[in-house]
């Protein structure tokens, strides 16, 4: 009797942006999955650049040097050479390069791997997946908004960052008005703004920074407010700097924040003493944070992101050199003014929007403007999260938000936990749903390095 041959896995990647594309991409190398049929979801018109990448404006920058941001940790040079070969290298490859070249460069790389024959199977569907229940099989239905269902061994839930939540509460009547800018990246949303109006930006961060930027491109002269809780603008980016060796061995031992903050500012002053800088020091520990921040327990947790959450974004991500000088011109002409407090209210007024801002322990202030845009960061919180995957999921106990808001509880290759305790074999996260577990689970160096493990963990599975 002939025996069946068993029939290639099939693997559906919900999300085209960095994480989804460097996961298809990782997956095709390898040589266990090589006649696997691999689907990716993705209802932008180009896959592959995702929310960061899409933008077109040339003055939004990657906030990272071409050497870090290569698909491939195994080949760190493969996104610089890309670059030096493109238009936007013709006088040198720029320090840092736009987020569009860098869009170019994930979709290049990705239709690459669409148009290439061969055995196997990888195809794109230009459209957002709604559901995807368990069948009697154990195995997956992936059902697509076009009415397409795909029957998968696995799913990759590649979905990144969701909108900022309303940033002020319970009157949400603002956040119909069109003096309020829900979406910074929206396209043209920024264009409406005239050149003389008075703007007021909620959050300091990288986000508000590019806000800044575009809008001076786009001739706005008027002064504008940001309000932000700590009142810090992101740090800047150093010439390349020495580096500093990895002290992680002091710290494994460490599950309280002071104890590894000591540790920390101890290292600072050697460094110090040595002529070099903090970031060099923060740098010789990320590829251990993730084992840091699992070290704590969930109070120590809690008290890092009341306490020192701010402060860490802060020195941990970065603006380009150019963009930190340019804040600070606007700021010493007076063009930029910083206010530190949380915003608690936003109300109609007219065609303006007031804003009560309150600083901590003091009385708060009424501010008014005919924009504002809200800078502040994604909701991560799967439990609020409305996308419809996201609420199947939940509502089956497919998916367990964790006690903090962050993202997903998952086990360490990103196999979701079930609200009844077991880990999925079907489906598994990448990107910044996996905070919880790393909690620096945003930028592409730790994305890549995601990507590249699940690929093989999947390839192993497939394998046994
Ligand atoms: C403005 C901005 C700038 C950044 N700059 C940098 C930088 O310079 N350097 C750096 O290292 N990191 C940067 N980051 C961090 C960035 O989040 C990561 O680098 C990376 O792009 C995240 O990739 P992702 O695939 O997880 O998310 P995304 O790129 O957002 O991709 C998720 C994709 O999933 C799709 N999707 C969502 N739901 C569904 C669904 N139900 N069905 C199908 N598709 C769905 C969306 O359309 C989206 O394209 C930046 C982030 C932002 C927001």
């Amino acid at each position: 009797m002939p025996v069946p041959v068993p029939a290639p896995p099939v693997i559906t990647v919900v999300g085209g942006g960095f994480a989804g594309t460097a996961l298809v991409l990782h997956l095709r190398q390898q040589a266990a999955l090589a006649q696997a049929e691999i689907h990716l979801i993705e209802p932008r018109e180009v896959p592959g650049p995702g929310l960061a990448y899409s933008a077109r404006r040339p003055e939004y920058l990657l906030n990272v040097r071409p050497g870090g941001l290569s698909l491939y940790a195994d080949a760190p040079e493969h996104f610089a050479a890309w670059l030096q070969d493109q238009p936007e290298s013709a006088n040198g490859a720029p320090e840092f390069a736009s987020r569009a070249s860098y869009g170019r460069y994930l979709s290049e790389n990705l239709s690459a791997a669409l148009g290439a024959t061969g055995p196997g199977h990888l195809r794109w569907h230009q459209t957002t997946a709604v559901a995807a229940p368990a069948l009697p099989d154990g195995r997956r239905a992936v059902q697509l908004a076009n009415g397409t269902e795909i029957v998968s061994d696995y799913v990759v839930l590649a979905l990144g960052n969701f909108p900022s939540p309303p940033p002020a509460g319970p009157d949400h009547r603002y956040l119909h008005h069109p003096a309020y800018h829900a979406d910074p990246w929206a396209p043209r949303n920024l264009r409406r703004i005239g050149p003389d109006d008075s703007v007021l930006l909620i959050g300091s961060g990288l986000t508000a920074v590019d806000v800044l930027l575009a809008l001076r491109q786009d001739g706005h002269r008027a002064p504008i407010t940001v309000v932000a809780r700590h009142g810090r603008w992101p740090s800047a980016h150093v010439p390349a700097a020495p580096t500093y060796p990895n002290f992680y061995s002091e710290l494994a031992a460490e599950t309280t924040v002071l104890g590894v903050i000591a540790v920390f500012k101890r290292h600072q002053r050697l460094a110090q003493a040595q002529g070099i800088d903090w970031r060099p020091v923060l740098d010789a520990l990320r590829p251990d944070l993730g084992r840091i921040w699992a070290a704590w327990p969930l109070l120590e947790q809690q008290r890092f992101l009341r306490h020192l959450a701010g402060l860490w974004a802060v020195a941990r991500h970065r603006s380009p050199p150019q963009n930190a000088a340019a804040v600070a011109e606007l700021t010493a002409a007076g063009l930029v003014q910083l206010q530190v407090g949380t915003v608690r209210e936003v109300l109609p007024d007219g065609d303006q929007l007031r804003v009560r801002v309150r600083p901590h322990g003091r009385a708060g202030c009424w501010l008014t403007a005919q924009h504002v845009v809200c800078c502040a960061g994604p909701l991560l919180n799967y439990s609020r999260i409305a996308d419809p995957l996201v609420t199947s999921l939940r509502e089956a106990g497919h998916l367990t938000p964790d006690p903090l808001g962050l993202g997903l509880l998952t086990d360490e290759h990103g196999a979701l936990l079930g609200v009844n305790g077991g880990l999925s074999r079907t489906l598994f996260t990448l990107g910044p749903s996996r905070r919880p577990a790393y909690f620096e689970s945003t930028a592409v160096p730790e994305l890549r390095q995601q990507a590249a493990a699940l690929a093989q963990e999947l390839a192993r599975r497939v394998g046994i």
